[in-house]
């Protein structure tokens, strides 16, 4: 059995409310959000998350675009997409 109270800290502020599962959801989410990522410009992990979608790197100050609660992920894997194969 998997006791995890893991990670409540941010959404404690919801109190009793909106059920648990959720809560937990959220609070892996906003943790997500809230940590310094790399910066995709000069590599020092000094970015962070301004508004949704919207990250500012305070090392090169840089504001750029990137994912809604992370920057990283896939930041470089994302754009050489391939292309389906049709036939
Ligand atoms: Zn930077």
């Amino acid at each position: 059995m998997s006791n995890d109270q893991q990670s409540l800290g941010s959404v404690k502020r919801f109190g009793t409310r909106y059920g648990k599962t959720v809560k937990q959801r959220l609070a892996t989410i906003e943790e997500k959000a809230r940590q310094t990522y790399k910066c995709p410009y000069c590599r020092y992990e000094k970015v962070n998350r301004q508004a949704t979608g919207i990250w500012h790197c305070e090392k090169c100050d840089r504001t750029f675009t990137g994912k809604a609660y992370t920057v990283h992920e896939d930041i470089t894997e994302d754009e050489e997409e391939p292309d389906e194969a049709e036939t």
